[in-house]
């Protein structure tokens, strides 16, 4: 199986891959180079990552994202309000690919993330947790599309920067929530959690 083996980043030359003790770092065979550490507690790393996430996302979710003050007038958007606005003003297609790609694909992950990490977490629930992570590698690469939607945006507002329109706490609050994801997903990876799991169950 091509899963217990790692390449080198450096000369890539092929390694087995094998379970560490506590501060025990591996070495590439060939080169000496440094290619993966003990992490200890890492299922809690990702737990309280998640949690701070969520976290976030629901500040996002329930505060304005944009203000938007033209000289007398005055108003601010949440996600939920720009959503409705677009689909009375008949940009049905708009407004459901916001709502899925802001709002549901990021709930699901954030949700099945906080979930698995959590039952990994207290060793609770296998078959629950085999079900959670094959939703999340199957969901992964689902959770980012609000990225676009975030650039669209953006160059919006510059594009009408006549009008003073600035972000709101709920705009940085969606920016950590996506920041935070991103480092869980793509950087730590889900691998991790399937090793956790492998592991602990
Ligand atoms: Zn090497």
């Amino acid at each position: 199986m091509t899963k217990n083996i790692i390449v080198c980043p450096h000369c890539e030359s092929p390694n087995i891959k094998r379970a560490l003790n506590p501060n025990e770092v591996a070495v590439c065979a060939k080169c000496g180079k440094v290619l993966y550490k003990y992490e200890s507690n890492i299922e809690l790393k990702i737990f309280s990552l998640v949690l701070s996430g969520v976290i976030f996302f629901i500040i996002a979710m329930f505060f304005p994202i944009i203000k938007i003050n033209i000289i007398g007038y005055e108003d601010s958007f949440r996600i939920f309000n720009a959503i409705l606005f677009l689909f009375n003003k008949g940009y049905i297609i708009i407004s459901l690919f916001v709502l899925f790609s802001v709002f549901l694909f990021p709930f699901i992950c954030a949700v099945a993330y906080f979930m698995s990490s959590f039952l990994l977490l207290v060793k609770f629930n296998k078959s629950f947790v085999k079900k959670l992570l094959i939703l999340i590698t199957i969901m992964k690469d689902w959770c980012f599309l609000d990225i676009f939607f975030i650039a669209i945006l953006v160059s919006l507002i510059k594009m009408f920067s006549y009008a003073d329109i600035i972000f709101d706490i709920g705009f940085i609050a969606y920016i950590l929530f996506l920041s935070i994801m991103f480092y869980i997903v793509k950087i730590i990876g889900v691998h991790s959690l399937w090793e956790i799991y492998e592991k602990n169950m």
